[in-house]
């Protein structure tokens, strides 16, 4: 903090609009460091495959490699990395979208049921190539909920695909939605790996994963999580986590509905 700008004021009324300034300074701060945290972590994701493309490239060619076996063995190590770089860019500019748009439409509203479904048809097929059931419980008349639509199916599609990722083959998946008080309830969950205590408080940050080498394998980004944050809060909703290692982990959110209260 810049010493000059606490100075203590002559009028004591003043003293108030001084300790606002030192507290916006430091979420100043701890934006600035988010802000170049982030740049840092996406250059790292980004070089990473970057790197492995170009290197297994100049071998190729090179010539050295002679086995046809062999060529395409690091012609799908290439693809594989290429793809993994669309993810990352994907998710980079979804996170900027979301963001960007602070919050959501005001004039646009949800069908839960016809989201539900769509998400639903996005991740049959990747439940189904490993033996996952989705078992789907939703309310009959749900009412609408305000925001866009293509960011409420991007936050279920997210939820539904880390269940898939991070549960052994045949396990289940449990999706359901619902209305409590007036607000419309989702709920995914799954019996799973689970998350350790330590981490459950930081998987909503960018490129937080409990592990790094297994979210990899499973074609994780790091920012699935965050986008399900920015848009749960664009929805001007909640959401919350229970996890217990070994056992699942189920994802609650909910929000306003536009029969309100
Ligand atoms: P990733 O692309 O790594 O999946 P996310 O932001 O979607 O990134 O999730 C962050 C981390 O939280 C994951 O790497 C994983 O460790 C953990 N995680 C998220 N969802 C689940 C889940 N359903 N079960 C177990 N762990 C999960």
């Amino acid at each position: 903090v810049n010493t000059s700008l606490i100075r203590v004021p002559k009028d004591p009324n003043r003293s108030l609009g001084i300790v606002a300034s030192i507290e916006d300074l430091t979420e100043m701060k701890k934006l600035e460091t988010m802000r170049s945290d982030f740049v840092a972590n996406v250059s790292h994701e980004l070089k990473t495959p970057l790197t492995s493309i170009k290197g297994f490239v100049e071998t190729l060619k090179s010539g050295e490699v002679e086995e046809e076996e062999q060529r395409q063995r690091f012609l799908g190590i290439i693809e594989i990395e290429a793809e993994r770089l669309t993810r990352l860019i994907n998710d980079i500019l979804t996170l900027a979208e979301i963001e960007s748009h602070g919050k959501s439409d005001k004039e646009a509203s949800i069908d839960v049921q016809t989201a539900i479904e769509s998400s639903l048809d996005i991740i049959r097929p990747i439940a189904t190539a490993k033996n996952i059931q989705i078992s789907v419980e939703v309310e009959e008349d749900l009412p609408k909920i305000q925001g866009k639509d293509d960011w409420f199916k991007q936050m279920l599609i997210n939820l539904l695909d880390n269940g898939v990722k991070y549960t052994p083959e045949s396990g289940e998946i449990e999706l359901k939605a619902y209305t409590q008080k007036g607000r419309v309830y989702l709920r995914v969950k799954d019996n799973g790996l689970g998350i350790p205590k330590a981490d459950v408080d930081r998987i909503f940050e960018r490129f937080y994963r409990v592990d790094k080498g297994r979210s990899r394998k499973v074609g994780g980004t790091g920012l699935g999580l965050a986008i399900v944050k920015h848009a749960v809060r664009s929805l001007n909703g909640h959401i919350e986590v229970k996890s217990k290692e070994g056992e699942g982990t189920e994802f609650t959110a909910n929000f306003p509905s536009d029969k309100g209260q």
